[in-house]
């Protein structure tokens, strides 16, 4: 009996090289000016929809919500054997915290329909709240299995997955369609193919061919113009099989006031990199006045709370 999996993977910054561009002045992230990452859970969450079909059966699609960048992430799951991709763009879906995230992202979930599995990473590297998974499996009204280790079981629509919850795991049972957020302990991932690669490196979306013509064309270029010569790109590669399906606020039904700045209650105050200065060690006594003095410290320089 084939499965049908959804997996939900973001693109970060690679928030190894934060800079000193990383944040607007209205709060949001600038997302464009920082060097981005495929979010390494949702690599795990990738490996484990791909072993699900490899076992049983069945599909992955990947969606990712973002900017046209984000269809980086995409050619890379298709490298890696997802079946399907979905860019979800829409500038009135920027600064989205979590909760209009984990909306926008139910919505295209109910648009795909028919699914068994939808698969988060645990957390985002760059908002670190671990909160969208959750979130989205309430929206969409199903049970949800967080921290799975190993799915172990897949029998008569019942999931048995191990979780790992922090001191030691557990086995949960679970009635599908259910959704799972995974772990970076969840095993290996597998790499891209060479041979998908090269298939699928020359795959797009719509919004990659308009700023590619426009770019081409230079400013003399009339809108008609570029939508003439996007088109005519766009026809070659649904031709090849390589034009990848590119998603709006709109197409998803969503509604407006959940999205966006609109729909987030959530304002990141500030970014910026925690640089520990102290040179050398302290000694701390093991007594209790020691322990005292150490939490003390770890609070004052905001190490703690
Ligand atoms: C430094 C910083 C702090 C932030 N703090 C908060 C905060 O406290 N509260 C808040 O509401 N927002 C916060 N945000 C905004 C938050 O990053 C975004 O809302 C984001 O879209 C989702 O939250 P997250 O990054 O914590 O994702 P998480 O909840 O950690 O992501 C879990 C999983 O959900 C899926 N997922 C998340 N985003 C997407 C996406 N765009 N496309 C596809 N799948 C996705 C992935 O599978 C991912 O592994 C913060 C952003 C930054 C940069």
């Amino acid at each position: 009996m084939p499965y049908h999996s959804i997996v939900c993977v973001k693109q970060v910054p690679d928030t190894a090289n934060i800079t000193g561009e990383a944040m607007k002045a209205d709060g949001t992230v600038n997302r464009a000016a920082l060097p981005t990452v495929f979010n390494p859970d949702d690599l795990h969450a990738l490996e484990v929809a791909l072993d699900v079909r490899d076992r049983w059966g069945g599909t992955v699609t990947v969606v990712s919500m973002g900017p046209p960048k984000a269809a980086d992430v995409l050619r890379d799951c298709l490298y890696r054997g997802a079946d399907r991709v979905i860019l979800l763009t829409d500038r009135r879906a920027a600064a989205s915290d979590t909760l209009a995230t984990s909306y926008i992202l139910n919505q295209a979930v109910r648009h795909i329909g028919n699914y068994d599995f939808v698969f988060c990473g645990r957390q985002a590297i760059d908002g670190d709240t671990a909160q969208v998974g959750p979130q989205c499996a309430e929206k969409l009204g199903i049970p949800q299995v967080t921290y799975l280790e190993r799915l172990i079981d897949l029998r008569d629509r019942t999931a048995r997955i191990r979780r790992n919850v922090g001191n030691g795991w557990e086995i949960v049972e679970v009635r599908l369609p259910v959704l799972v957020t995974v772990l970076d302990t969840a095993g290996e991932v597998r790499p891209p193919a060479a041979r998908r690669v090269m298939k699928y490196k020359r795959a797009r979306v719509r919004a990659e061919l308009v700023a590619a013509v426009a770019a081409a064309g230079g400013a003399g270029v009339s809108p008609a113009d570029v939508e003439r010569e996007v088109e005519r790109r766009a026809e070659t590669l649904r031709s090849r099989g390589l034009m990848l399906e590119q998603w709006d606020l709109d197409d998803i039904q969503a509604d407006l006031k959940w999205c966006g700045l609109a729909g987030s209650p959530t304002k990141v105050h500030r970014v910026q990199s925690i640089v520990l200065t102290k040179q050398g060690y302290t000694e701390i006594p093991p007594t209790e006045e020691g322990i005292r003095r150490l939490v003390r410290e770890l609070v004052v320089d905001h190490t703690l709370g």
